[in-house]
């Protein structure tokens, strides 16, 4: 049994979704089929509730128009308009919608709680129409929703996933439908409640999703379909000559979507490596390349395999001369983090300070109120984090030298290899971040050798 996700892109309309169905076409064995929203279609869904709790509700009603328009025209192109139950069923998922808009429009708020229960109908809507194009094609296919399994806690925006319980939950009620359907298709990115409330796993959780279902059912391959022939040397948006790295590790490939590889979410390879289910990712619009595959051990051996880069990072610096060699420094900074839930991303320490940085939109004012208690603390806004990965970093003495020759003249503000020995990170000026990323790119890269 395999797991395939296919991303928004590789749905965004009625030709691409076309593909997607023809790709299914080449599996013999069962499927799982988990799909995002179509294209766009979260972004939209987000400013029709930002709209609503402005009091714009004109405008939130129009764009709840639009995404009608958009899928009821998907509807059309693979002639499903005669589908009375399906439309009915979008017709009702669009009412509801509604509805929620117009509640946030009076109450002139949107809870983090509300805000999942409205963009959930992306998924439920995208994965309502493909099974019913499917079906309409013969297809032995069956839709199901994934709110009854990916059981969840009640952290809306970014719920964390009760892996024992969707194990379980899954070997009741999903495992079973493999006997009577090839392909069953389902939701990325959303889940639920034990008490029945809809919850999001977070922006582009999808892959995350699927890599989860993989864990559950024990799946043979977890494959991610998607825009771009598979996980390449950089951001292809960033260096136009990046390309496609076949084989990384889990170890790799979780570093680099950790570090803003925004191809895989950060936590897709956790639920993979578990198990040792390999990850593919691959090209919904090149299905012949064979895209990039992850397991637990690369098969090539470079220094460096790929560059990751994330912006929007700030480095709180924590200095106390009185805690000059206490014990349980450490231990009270990191208190004050987990008070408030923010991950730290990389850490340096020196024998009076320690530097850690964090994204930007987790940093509030309490969070230096509570170190100011027993510490001076000092804030670099505006940073981005450069991560290079590949084998052995550590021992290669030619891998620093080549990195600081590249990045000569940029003010480097943290370095730190991680202890996997797969990753350096770099912490600098976010405005240098696409020079930096070049640079490094053209030194590893430049004649394909990394
Ligand atoms: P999907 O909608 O399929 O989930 P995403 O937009 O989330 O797709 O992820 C694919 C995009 O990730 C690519 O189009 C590319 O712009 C971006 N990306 C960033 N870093 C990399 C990388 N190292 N390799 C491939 N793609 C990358
Ligand atoms: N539709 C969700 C998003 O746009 C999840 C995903 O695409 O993976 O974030
Ligand atoms: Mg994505």
């Amino acid at each position: 049994m395999k797991v395939l996700k296919f991303g928004g892109s590789s749905i965004k309309d009625a030709s691409v979704m076309k593909r997607v169905a023809e790709i299914l076409n080449a599996y013999t064995e069962p499927t799982i089929v988990v799909l995002s929203a179509t294209g766009g279609t979260t972004d939209m869904l987000l400013q029709a509730i930002q709209m609503a709790s402005e009091g714009k509700m004109d405008d939130a009603l129009a764009v709840k128009q639009a995404l009608e328009d958009k899928h009821f025209s998907i509807m059309q192109a693979f002639g499903l308009e005669v589908n009375e139950a399906l439309h009915q069923k979008i017709a009702d998922y669009l009412a509801k919608l509604e509805i929620f808009l117009i509640g946030i429009n009076y109450i002139r708020e949107a809870t983090p709680r509300t805000c999942d229960a409205v963009i959930a109908h992306g998924e439920l809507i995208s994965t309502t129409i493909f099974n019913a194009y499917l079906r309409s094609l013969d297809k032995k296919s069956h839709w199901f929703d994934v709110r009854q399994v990916m059981r969840t806690d009640n952290q809306f925006g970014s719920a964390s996933v009760m892996k024992n319980e969707l194990k379980r939950l899954t070997h009741d009620q999903l495992i079973p439908l493999l006997q009577k359907y090839d392909i069953i298709v389902t939701q990325g990115f959303i889940g639920s409640t034990a008490d029945g409330l809809t919850t999001t796993l977070g922006r582009g959780g999808s892959d995350y999703s699927a890599a989860l279902l993989g864990n559950a059912m024990n799946a043979d391959e977890i494959e991610i379909w998607t825009d771009v022939s598979g996980v390449m040397t950089a951001d292809p948006n960033i260096v136009k000559d990046a390309f496609t790295q076949h084989d990384l590790s889990f170890q790799e490939a979780a570093e680099l979507a950790f570090f803003g590889a925004k191809v895989l979410h950060p936590s897709t390879l956790l639920p993979a490596m578990e198990r040792d289910i390999p990850v593919i990712v691959k090209n919904t619009f090149d299905p012949e390349n064979p895209g990039t595959v992850i397991t637990a051990k690369s098969q090539r051996p470079g220094i460096c395999k790929a560059i990751s880069a994330k912006g929007k990072t700030m480095i709180l610096t924590v200095e106390s001369t009185r805690m000059l060699l206490a014990y349980g420094f450490l231990e009270k900074i990191f208190e004050v983090f987990a008070r408030y839930k923010v991950a730290v991303d990389l850490v340096s320490t020196s024998e009076i300070s320690v530097s850690l940085t964090i994204h930007k939109k987790q940093f509030t004012q309490e969070i230096v109120d509570d170190l100011s208690q027993f510490s001076n603390v000092k804030i670099s806004d505006d940073m981005a984090i450069i991560a290079l990965v590949g084998d052995n970093i550590k021992t290669n003495i030619n891998f620093l030298n080549r990195v600081f020759t590249a990045l000569t003249g940029i003010t480097i503000e943290m370095i730190t290899f991680g202890t996997s020995n797969v990753n350096l990170s770099l912490v600098i000026p976010e405005s240098q971040m696409v020079t930096c990323v070049e640079r490094l790119h053209n030194k590893f890269f430049k004649n394909n050798n990394g």
